[in-house]
């Protein structure tokens, strides 16, 4: 169940009003990356999970985000307010002027309304946490970027409580996917197919026009990866002699052949 207490998670204040940051900030209040985003996909996460330790966790840091929307909300709020009656404000955002008189509206900084296809629930927990920590990545960065572009020191305490917290969200996610004891690369129950996985396709030819280099690292380097040289040129080579099989890759252990231009040009 959820209560409501009167008093903010961290107190805000801030100096002069300003309109145009109050804007940006509500890409931290109904937008992709939001509070209410982070609120929702943690809380609905929670209720589909059926570890109750994991749970708990998901639930907790689901109502703290909620008191993050609060915050964020109250922020821009402030910053917001002119709009309802300074003229010149208005012209700035004429939608949360006129509509939404000043306030705050579950939508992006850009007017698009919230929606919960900015949710990533997948009902799968050690999926759903990869895509907390990532999305925990990603509003830390915003904070970031916010904090930025701020100049108001109150409005900057306040972006770098928050920012902080989503860094503390992101350590106890990665703690709680890695106390599953799951192999980094096992997702799900059907193991994936041997070698196939192991191949690298290197896909680009060539040295780009600034130099760009066609490039070897961990990705695609040593330990088991295989590195596959442009598999579309083998492709078009095995089609070119009427060999071409649809396939998991360039290694070619599929059993099914393609109807393929070259049985069309063996025809003529
Ligand atoms: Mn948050
Ligand atoms: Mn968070």
């Amino acid at each position: 169940m959820y209560h409501h207490i009167k008093k903010l998670m961290y107190t805000v204040q801030i100096g002069t009003p300003d309109p145009k940051f109050g804007n940006m900030l509500l890409e931290q209040f109904g937008g992709a990356n939001g509070e209410l985003a982070a609120a929702m996909q943690y809380s609905i996460q929670g209720l589909n999970c059926d570890d109750p330790e994991r749970k708990d966790m998901l639930m907790d840091i689901g109502t703290e985000e909620l008191s993050h929307l609060e915050i964020v909300g109250t922020l821009a709020r402030m910053h917001l307010k002119p709009l309802k009656n300074n003229r010149t404000a208005a012209e700035m955002d004429p939608l949360i002027a006129i509509a939404g008189g000043g306030g705050v509206a579950l939508q992006n900084s850009m007017g698009d309304a919230w929606t919960a296809d900015y949710l990533k629930i997948t009902g799968e927990l050690d999926v759903d946490l990869r895509s907390n920590i990532a999305a925990e990545a990603r509003a830390k960065i915003v904070y970031e970027r916010l904090i930025h572009f701020c100049a108001d020191g109150g409005t900057i305490d306040a972006l770098q409580f928050l920012m902080t917290r989503e860094i503390t969200h992101m350590k106890a996610f990665t703690a709680a996917l890695e106390s599953l004891g799951k192999d980094r690369f096992s997702i799900g129950s059907i193991p994936p197919t041997p070698k196939l996985v192991n191949q690298y396709f290197d896909d680009s030819t060539g040295i780009g026009d600034r130099g760009e280099p066609n490039a070897r690292g961990p990705w695609n380097a040593g330990g088991d990866w295989e590195l596959v040289e442009a598999p579309a040129f083998k492709e078009v080579e095995s089609d070119e002699k009427g060999t071409r099989q649809a396939s998991n890759g360039p290694a070619g252990n599929g059993k099914h052949s393609l109807h393929t231009r070259s049985k069309s040009r063996s025809r003529e």
